[in-house]
């Protein structure tokens, strides 16, 4: 049985519509940058009817302290609508504080609103939330339909000032967010139509979006992109290029969507299997090689798509100036080697590896980080 399920409304519009909520007393959850910056003076004209409790506190990468912290000013204020305004960290932490104040306060009916200022997680319409555990040094991600955002703005204005790195990072997200879920045990017609989509977005307006940020054609398609990329992975789940990045993540403190892209070229030749069965037809070859298809290959051969596709997104890499591996970024290899072991271990835990295509061992994933290394 195949089911697609969406609870969220999504408007693609300005946030001046939050002044039409119904609910009075709202609860912004936002980082410290966006506090000083025009985005926050736009959502503070667009409540100024309303009661309004500001939390800025968060953090990249939000640690459970924090959320922590919110709830305490949460049961305090009693809202009724929280609107978390930011990138995905500030959503993630705006759904723990949701999720854990409904199970202290069994009465209180929050209407959700995600207002994402980059564009990468799809935060906005996804079950997902990714609280860091410092004292483990593991990265946590909640996932229950509970916190799902009730209304989503895309607002393209809201991303014109992310800087050109953060833009290269969240951008590459959205594509690993795609690749896995269209190559995902989970898959379905449904989650492959959005994946689909996204691939041939991300490729043209990436590049576009990077170089200029004032591109507000490019900037919107990879607003949207981003969302439907949520949509994707909600339906289908996620694979090991998040299960290693989250494990990673946690030790050496790449931002999201960089580790994910140093990633990006082993996890698809690892699930395309191209070192095992170099002339048999793998079904997640096939389905990399319909993407290659979708970006310009025109080879019928699974094999040339896969290779095309591993070649396309080393080219997207070093087109937004990323690096391509750790010690390119800025790790040190001796450091990197004294974390390995505990990374594989938690790469294998984190639920998000459970729906790869092929079951990695432990020693397949060091193998992978040897080879970004
Ligand atoms: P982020 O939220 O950590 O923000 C990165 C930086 O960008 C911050 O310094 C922030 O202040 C800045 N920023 C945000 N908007 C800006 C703007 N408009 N202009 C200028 N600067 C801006 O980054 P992110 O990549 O959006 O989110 C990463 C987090 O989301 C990680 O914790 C990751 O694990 C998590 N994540 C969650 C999901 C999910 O489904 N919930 C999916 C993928 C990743």
């Amino acid at each position: 049985m195949e089911t697609l399920e969406m609870k969220t409304k999504i408007i693609n519009g300005s946030i001046s519509c939050l002044s039409e909520l119904p609910e009075e007393k709202i609860f912004v959850v936002s980082d410290p940058f966006l506090l000083e910056t025009p985005i926050f003076s736009q959502l503070q004209a667009a409540l100024a009817s309303k009661q309004v409790k500001i939390f800025s506190n968060i953090q990249p990468d939000p640690p459970i302290e924090q959320v922590m912290e919110g709830i305490e000013e949460m049961k305090a204020f009693a809202p009724e609508a929280i609107v978390a305004i930011g990138g995905g960290s500030a959503i993630d932490a705006a759904k723990g504080m949701k999720f854990f104040y409904n199970k202290l306060e069994e009465n209180a009916k929050i209407f959700f609103v995600a207002i994402p200022t980059t564009s990468g997680t799809g935060s906005e319409v996804t079950s997902f939330a990714v609280i860091t555990n410092k004292d483990t040094g593991t990265k946590y991600p909640l996932v229950t339909d509970e916190i799902l955002p009730e209304l989503a703005i895309l607002d393209v204005e809201l991303v014109k000032t992310v800087p050109p790195k953060i833009t290269a990072d969240t951008g590459m997200d959205v594509l690993t967010h795609v690749l896995e879920a269209y190559v995902s045990t989970g898959h379905n017609d449904f989650s492959d139509a959005y994946a689909e989509k996204v691939v041939q977005l991300v490729f043209e307006y990436l590049p576009r979006a990077y170089k200029n940020g004032e591109d507000t054609e490019a900037r919107e398609k990879m607003h949207i992109a981003s969302t439907l990329a949520g949509i994707a992975f909600n339906q289908a789940g996620l694979g090991l290029n998040h299960g290693i990045a989250h494990a990673a993540g946690a030790r050496f403190h790449v931002p999201h969507g960089r580790m994910n892209a140093i990633l990006m070229p082993e996890i698809v030749a690892f699930n395309a299997e191209l070192e095992q069965n170099v002339n048999n037809e793998c079904i997640t070859a096939a389905r990399y090689a319909n993407l290659a298809r979708l970006i310009g290959c025109s080879s019928a051969s699974s094999r040339a798509g896969v290779n095309y596709f591993i070649r396309a997104i080393k080219k997207l890499r070093a087109t937004l100036d990323m690096p391509s591996t750790l010690q390119e970024w800025g790790l040190k290899k001796q450091d990197v080697l004294k974390e390995i072991q505990i990374v594989a271990e938690n790469a294998l835990k984190d639920p998000t590896t459970a729906t790869n295509p092929r079951k990695p061992s432990e020693d397949d994933v060091v193998k992978i980080l040897e080879k970004v290394l």
